[in-house]
């Protein structure tokens, strides 16, 4: 990190968390001593103080300087970045096309970020290591003959075999600085975090590991050889497979070595049983980073972490920017799930960013899943990532057995077929669990009346309004309205004539209670658990078998280990299989797996019912006859014939405002202007609708951006966003930019 000039006229250039995609130029203020790029200052914003971020020192300004103000304090002595953090923030900032200072944000805890006063004392000097890089091992001294001090620098990392501590190369030379400095600008050495003060723990474990079968010792051994080196591995291991064992194995090598673990998952508060295995087994200590979280616990988990107090970090999609001094690994467990893509705001992938950001730090990265998405397996398929395979249940766990039923012309009662009533009725006389699947909340998506045909509609979306008869209200599930639930309808005043249409959990657990009233019945879904506050409640009565029946929804299907369920039924899948999103098959098919796979998962087989009126749609059947890895093969053979990601990439503008057509027309300046940019490497889709038009009281437009080259569509949308900036009805709607959309809507 190379110390920049100190004169008081320099101009810093500070990224502010604001809504604009350039920097900010600011004069150095006057009592400084040292001023390096990740440090924050505070600067004067209009009437208002500000914290940024300290990018840059440069010499001129584009403004005037005596119109310039001075930065008015320097918060940090040390940056609490590192070199590499900010690279990894400024990449993310250009492939997102998000301004700088906000994605920077999004790596600092808030109380950083807002608080000027929280102020980190840094350990005096933390250490700092560099090595030469691949590229910088492979050049030819002789390319660097202009520059022998580099060329030297080159000469000394090659001879010192290990990488070399800050204190020996400033030994080295007294103007070590600059050649060091232009040796990481070209990437031929990087930084190396090792923690010299944190000595190894004599146990990282205190639970013996399992005795592994051959398949997961492969998987151990591939990912714990690489420690130190970049690689990403796809640890694609059927549900119940032991991947947990596999991370454990390797977290336990990698915690061994004095080195730092990032465990990312979906939802963590969705998944207490993976959180206390991992407390079981190691003895360090283990941070928590996530949303649910308080600021001040937020804090002290980055914070751990960036001074190596702590060596585990266990976190949802944006732990992933915590410092760390010393990175070991990053382990993405439920690589596909979707809740590792921000939806709003800095619309990152976690999974895709923490993959550049293994490649900065040179550590291995795991990516984990029973269903892995069609993104890292067509990245296996390129030979870009390197495939793990766990193919067998371990212990002696057997794969479940799939049953479609076909519930066409059949009776129904609340949804439930009479073959899956008998299935479950003798399951439970086995006393075994039942598990049943849908993926509706609420009582009934639909209130109609009988007598004249109205509908609940939301009066702010294109929508109807679903009952909750627990909570005695129609609630809207894309803006929240609420309103009481009728009891006569409004147009025709007809008596008793209103009448709920479809199935939503309520309403299921409604009719399994009357239909099994001696058993035990709990619904898992937002609603259920919001009420009971605690899932891990619910979690510890069904595996201590104090409950017969679980119902819920998508909640179900996070990893769970449920060993007492032998049934899984699936009431409605039908709905996904229609959709108008390209993505929605694969999600389907996940879905579908991975709650299949909370069958049977000890040593009594399992069974998987699904209901279909579909019994002959080819993605159903091969996924149950052949399996997830022959869907995915055929999946990917289609979206390669359609042009479809990833054979392409996408970008997708939305954009809405209050008065129809707005954001259209807003859309359709976007368009020209793009016409303008490209010559038809860059396909622009739309601007079209959105699937639902109104929403929340707004109308909302869509613009879709697809190419078969990633960098030309990177080359069009840097050109593009800057200008888009300037439209005139830029400031009449509210837009993004979705690079990678996972949802087309
Ligand atoms: P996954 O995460 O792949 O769905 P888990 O890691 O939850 O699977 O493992 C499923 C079950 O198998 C757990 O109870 C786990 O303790 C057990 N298990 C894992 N590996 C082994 C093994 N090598 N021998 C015996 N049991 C194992
Ligand atoms: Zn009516
Ligand atoms: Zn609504």
């Amino acid at each position: 990190m190379a110390k920049l000039h100190n004169m008081t006229d320099s101009i810093c250039k500070i990224a502010l968390d604001l809504p604009l995609y350039s920097l900010f130029d600011y004069l150095a203020p006057l009592d400084c001593s040292q001023l390096l790029p990740g440090i924050r200052v505070l600067v004067p914003f209009g009437r208002l103080q500000k914290v940024g971020v300290l990018i840059e020192l440069v010499s001129a300004s584009n403004f005037p300087t005596h119109k310039l103000k001075r930065v008015l304090e320097v918060l940090d002595q040390q940056p609490l970045l590192t070199t590499l953090d900010l690279q990894l923030l400024a990449w993310a900032s250009r492939y997102y096309h998000y301004p700088l200072g906000s994605v920077i944000a999004v790596a600092f805890p808030a109380l950083l970020r807002r608080d000027s006063k929280a102020k980190v004392n840094l350990p005096s000097q933390a250490m700092a290591y560099y090595a030469l890089t691949d590229e910088g091992k492979a050049i030819a001294l002789e390319s660097l003959r202009r520059a022998p001090l580099q060329r030297e620098l080159v000469e000394q990392c090659l001879n010192y075999k290990q990488p070399i501590p800050l204190n020996e190369l400033k030994r080295w030379h007294k103007h070590w600085r600059a050649p060091l400095t232009q040796l990481l600008n070209k990437g031929f050495i990087a930084e190396v975090a090792i923690s010299s003060a944190q000595s190894l723990p004599m146990s990282v474990s205190k639970q013996a590991p399992l005795q592994c079968n051959a398949e997961q010792q492969v998987a151990i051994t591939a990912v714990s050889e690489q420690i130190g080196t970049f690689n990403v591995f796809l640890l694609e291991g059927v549900t119940g497979s032991g991947k947990t064992e596999v991370y454990m194995q390797i977290i336990d090598a990698v915690l061994a070595r004095g080195l730092q673990v990032l465990v990312l998952v979906p939802e963590i508060t969705l998944t207490p049983q993976l959180e206390a295995r991992f407390r079981q087994r190691f003895s360090v200590e283990i941070v928590l980073s996530h949303s649910k979280l308080t600021d001040k616990q937020r804090y002290h988990a980055w914070l751990t972490m960036q001074q190596g107090s702590c060596q585990f970090l266990l976190g949802t999609r944006s732990a992933l920017f915590t410092p760390l001094i010393s990175p070991g690994i990053i382990i993405i467990d439920e690589e596909h799930d979707a809740s590792f893509k921000q939806q709003d705001g800095f619309r990152f992938s976690a999974r895709d960013v923490a993959v550049v950001r293994a490649k900065l730090l040179h550590i291995p990265i795991l990516l984990g899943s029973a269903t892995p998405s069609l993104e890292s397996i067509h990245n296996v398929n390129v030979g870009r990532y390197q495939r793990l395979h766990l193919s067998r249940r371990a212990g002696h766990a057997i794969p479940p057995v799939f049953q479609v039923l076909d519930i066409r012309n059949k009776k129904l009662s609340e949804g439930l077929s009479e073959p899956l009533l008998v299935e479950i009725a003798e399951t439970l006389a086995k006393k075994q669990q039942v598990l049943v699947f849908l993926n509706r909340r609420g009582f009934a998506p639909t209130l109609i009346c009988h007598g004249c045909g109205w509908v609940a509609r939301c009066s702010a979306c294109d929508a109807n309004l679903v009952i909750h008869r627990h909570d005695r209200v129609l609630r809207c599930h894309h803006c929240g309205q609420e309103s009481r639930l009728l009891s006569q309808c409004p147009a025709c005043h007809a008596p008793g004539s209103l009448t709920p249409l479809g199935l939503g959990t309520e309403r299921v657990e409604h009719s399994l209670q009357a239909l099994f009233p001696t058993k035990h019945v709990v619904r898992v879904d937002r609603d259920a658990i919001a009420r009971k506050g605690h899932l891990e409640d619910v979690l510890d009565k069904i595996n201590q078998g104090a409950v017969d029946i679980i119902l819920g929804t998508q909640m179900l299907a996070k990893g769970h280990h449920f060993p007492n369920v032998t049934l899984v039924a699936l009431l409605d899948i039908d709905s996904g299989l229609f959709s108008v999103d390209f993505h929605a098959e694969e999600k389907l098919a996940q879905l579908i797996v991975q709650v299949a796979g909370r069958a049977g998962r000890e040593d009594k087989p399992g069974k998987v019912i699904l209901q279909t009126r579909r019994p002959d749609h080819p993605l159903l059947m091969g996924l149950i006859q052949a399996g997830y890895p022959s869907f995915t093969a055929s999946a990917l053979a289609q979206r390669q014939m359609a042009h479809l990601p990833p054979f392409s990439f996408q970008a997708l503008f939305r954009a809405q405002a209050e008065v129809n057509e707005v954001a259209k027309d807003f859309l359709t300046d976007v368009v020209n202007l793009a016409k303008g940019l490209t010559q038809q490497e860059v396909d622009l889709l739309g601007p079209v609708s959105a699937p639902m038009i109104r929403r929340a009281g707004v109308y909302r437009y869509q613009l879709l951006l697809q190419s078969n080259s990633r960098q030309a569509l990177q080359r069009v949308l840097t050109m593009l966003v800057p200008k888009i900036e300037q439209l005139k009805l830029s400031k009449k709607v509210r837009w993004s930019l979705d690079v990678d959309p996972i949802d087309l809507y």
